[in-house]
């Protein structure tokens, strides 16, 4: 039986019953211990079996939520805007009095954007050597975003499969308005262009130099790009990937390139990128260096799907849910160890409630129904993680509801 299949409506009962937690969710949505508009005003989207779809559900409490979870038996859900009014009052209020009003910064990085640069896996398919493209997207994004906007309360969130959602509490981002969060998407925006376009990116005027933002990250990009992509992706090598790169530079460089590396049998993509070192001596010229940045960039810098992050009222899935093909739990991750993290040890729902029998066959006169069993299972790091990083959150708004400032001189 496969994992999709053994992923019943009964484990994922016992899965929200026992090991969700609600409690965490609901402290980082509210970012204070009671019940405030950003939680009680928040919508939550319910996906049922059948493909069914419930919108503008809104909770008082973390036991409201979960009861409700628990009774409809979601397979997945995701979490919305705060709005204006109650998202469940939406159809008794006036269309006018019923806006979003605040809403995480998100991001979202999938695999699905390097498909036509990943070597190891397609499709659907991931693996520990291609999360490198997900892990250096980490990297350079976690630093851009705290160094460029300055915030400080990033929550990583794995997508269960093959990507990764970030959310921004910082009071600042929560307020941005989709306006706001277009401009600022499209300053974190380096590659776009569909399939057929053979060059993404497109970030400077003629030949001048990178915007600071950009030529700050270079430097670690470049030792991405020398360890994954000409190295364990080894991008270069096939026909196809050693066209798509000489399309990438001023043809005249493109055609000195091509034949030296036929002539020194050059033919992995780190004998051949010595050879363009070679061309760029010989060659030199600042369109040259322009094109040779912008390969390492096209080929390295994050790709965001920037539909997502524009939008207060675009839905993104909860953390901890469970992806339904892979069982596996959308879990916190931490930016500092994402270059160890291997999708394919995530613990699966079915792991985790084997483990709970394994604890539930010793204790007695229980019947599952407290909140932190997860305490007994290999959830508990992850939710350690998402509690650790509510406390900061609390303690901001904390210290700025009381206006009480950080000068201690
Ligand atoms: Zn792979």
């Amino acid at each position: 039986m496969s994992v999709a299949e053994r992923i019943t409506p009964e484990v994922m009962l016992a899965f929200y019953r026992r090991l969700y937690p609600f409690k965490s969710i609901f402290s980082w949505l509210n970012q204070e211990h009671t019940p405030t508009r950003l939680f009680t005003h928040r919508e939550f989207a319910f996906t049922l079996a059948g493909d069914v779809y419930l919108r503008y559900n809104s909770f008082n409490s973390a036991d409201e939520l979960k009861k409700q979870v628990c009774n409809l038996n979601p397979t997945r859900f995701e979490i919305g805007p705060v709005y204006s009014a109650r998202p469940k009052d939406k159809k008794v209020v006036r269309p006018a009095a019923f806006s979003p009003k605040l809403r995480e910064l998100v991001f979202d990085i999938d695999m699905t954007d390097y498909d036509s640069i990943r070597t190891c896996c397609s499709e659907a398919d991931i693996c520990k050597r291609c999360w490198t493209f997900i892990s250096a997207a980490v990297h350079v994004l976690d630093k851009g975003i705290r160094e460029q906007f300055g915030y400080v309360h990033l929550l990583w969130v794995y997508s269960g499969r093959r990507g990764i959602h970030l959310w921004i509490s910082d009071r600042e981002a929560m307020e941005l308005t989709d306006e706001q969060r277009k401009a600022l998407v499209g300053w974190m925006t380096v590659i776009q262009g569909g399939k057929e376009m053979h060059k993404k990116v497109n970030v400077r005027q003629g030949n001048r130099p990178l915007p600071p933002s950009l030529g700050s990250s270079l430097k670690l990009l470049g030792q991405v790009f020398s360890d994954l992509i000409l190295g364990d992706q080894d991008c270069f090598s096939s026909k196809e990937g050693w066209e798509s790169l000489l399309a990438l530079l001023p043809q005249a460089a493109a055609e000195a390139l091509d034949k030296l590396c036929i002539e020194t049998r050059a033919e992995t993509s780190e004998e051949r990128w010595e050879v363009l070192r070679k061309i760029r001596r010989t060659h030199a010229s600042p369109a040259l260096e322009a094109a040779v940045e912008d390969i390492i960039l096209q080929y390295t810098y994050p790709r965001l799907d920037a539909e997502v992050s524009k939008h207060r009222n675009h839905l993104l899935k909860a953390p901890f849910c469970v992806h339904p093909k892979t069982g596996r739990v959308c879990v916190p991750v931490d930016p500092a160890t994402v270059d160890q993290f291997d999708p394919e040890k995530v613990p699966t729902v079915l792991q985790l409630l084997d483990e709970l029998n394994d604890v539930s066959s010793m204790v007695t006169g229980d019947n599952g129904a407290h909140h932190s069993d997860w305490e007994q299972t290999s959830l508990k790091p992850y939710v350690e993680m998402l509690d650790k990083h509510v406390l900061a959150i609390m303690n901001d708004v904390r210290k700025m509801k009381r206006g009480v400032s950080d000068y201690s001189w």
